[in-house]
């Protein structure tokens, strides 16, 4: 028999799944994973096994296909091609666990309605997470099932760096930073901590530069600032999404420009960031490859944005020892490192061209005075982890 572990990733259109095998004396091993993408508009389901064979790549044609279709859709490929498996439980990736949850929770029905009053701080993330947890409940209440928030890992951020400056009524009613990623941060600090535990006990931002991107300072592995705040629209400019941007700029389209509040939304959240800045494309890939001046422009903001968001973290944390590159930018484009890098030369950090260029672990030179690496997110692991321990195993 083969024991395991779901980890389930719910988002509006799309369901991400990862299935780790659990031994007691050993780390948790990737088994399978994949996605069904485009629910709502043309679902298609991909899975590979841990040796990137394909299990499934199909177009999903039922008529009616929702959350709870595309989760029997992967029990039934996992049933078929792992025919003694034992799953021991569910872990999910939860955006929000609010101001109150610091760490991973074993759910229940009453912390179910906690973590659904909180859906108004996430509304296009949080119902679809908790849609998932819902519809493993419904299929096989047996199991249990343990929420990861994106949110905890900052929990240890100080009051400060938690505020705005708003009215301090505000901030008690829960209109504060929140910080988003968690996850990932967390994962990538645990692995400079295991490779470079010295490093990792010293003032180290983490940028996470892939479609959602934010930056993070870390100090002795905990989150003391993050450059997104209260939504995933805060701080860096990202795929489609705006980053910081002056609330009068809001006021401004809603008042003079007479633009709908769906209008705005949609404007901040999925016609911004490279996409809007380009006009060609929010996938670094295509314009790194173009040639095309508006391509050029939005990633030297996306460069720009970087660099001053790295110089705010660093004077959170009074310095900088290292900065950490991880996701899909992050970790395959050493031309963005570089940039990056060339402009935090005032932070101490020299690059090795030739590790950047190879993709190293460490990729700054011998003598710089800070350090830069390269370490690959890997989030699916965090939450497997987090539910095993939760599930003490
Ligand atoms: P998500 O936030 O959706 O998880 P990813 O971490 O997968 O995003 O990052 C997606 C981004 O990474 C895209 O902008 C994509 O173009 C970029 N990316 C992936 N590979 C490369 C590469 N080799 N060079 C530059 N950018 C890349």
């Amino acid at each position: 028999m083969t024991k395991a572990i779901l980890v389930l990733n719910a988002g509006s259109s799309s369901l991400k799944f990862a299935l780790f095998e659990y031994e007691a004396a050993s780390d948790l091993h990737l088994m399978a994973q994949g996605q069904v993408e485009g629910i709502g508009i043309k679902p298609h389901f991909v899975a590979k096994d841990h040796h990137k064979q394909i299990l499934a790549d199909e177009l999903l044609t039922a008529s009616d296909i929702d959350h709870a279709y595309c989760l029997q859709t992967i029990g039934n490929l996992l049933r078929s091609r792992y025919a003694n498996l034992k799953l021991l439980g569910v872990g999910h990736r939860v955006v929000h666990g609010g101001a109150h949850y610091a760490a991973p929770l074993r759910l229940t029905p009453g912390t179910m309605s906690a973590l659904e009053a909180l859906a108004p701080l996430a509304p296009l993330h949080q119902p679809h997470n908790l849609a998932a947890i819902r519809a493993v409940a419904e299929i096989r209440p047996d199991l249990p099932q343990v929420a990861c928030f994106d949110t905890a890992f900052h929990r240890s951020q100080n009051q400060i760096n938690q505020l705005f400056g708003l009215p301090y009524n505000c901030y008690e009613r829960g209109i504060r930073r929140y910080g988003f990623h968690g996850l990932s941060y967390e994962y990538v600090s645990s692995v400079l901590r295991q490779q470079e535990p010295e490093v990792a006990a010293g003032k180290v931002v983490i940028a996470h530069l892939g479609n959602g991107a934010s930056m993070c300072a870390i100090q002795n592995g905990k989150s003391v600032a993050s450059s997104m705040g209260f939504t995933a629209l805060d701080g860096l400019m990202m795929g489609t999404r705006t980053g910081n941007l002056d609330a009068g700029v809001v006021l401004y389209l809603l008042q003079q420009e007479q633009l709908s509040v769906q209008q705005v939304e949609e404007l901040l959240y999925k016609r911004s960031g490279l996409l809007g800045l380009s006009g060609i494309s929010s996938d670094m890939r295509i314009l790194l490859d173009s040639t095309e001046p508006q391509a050029a422009l939005a990633i030297d903001y996306f460069v720009h944005r970087i660099s001053k968001e790295l110089g705010s973290l660093a004077a959170c944390m009074n310095g900088l020892d290292a900065l950490v590159f991880t996701a899909g930018i992050g970790e395959n484009s050493a031309l963005i490192r570089q940039r990056v890098c060339k402009q935090a030369q005032w932070l101490g950090i020299e690059l090795d061209e030739h590790a950047n260029e190879a993709h190293e672990f460490c990729i700054s030179a011998i003598d710089s005075p800070a350090t830069a690496w390269l370490i690959p997110s890997n989030e699916e692991l965090m939450i497997a982890r987090h539910t095993r321990t939760q599930l003490g195993l």
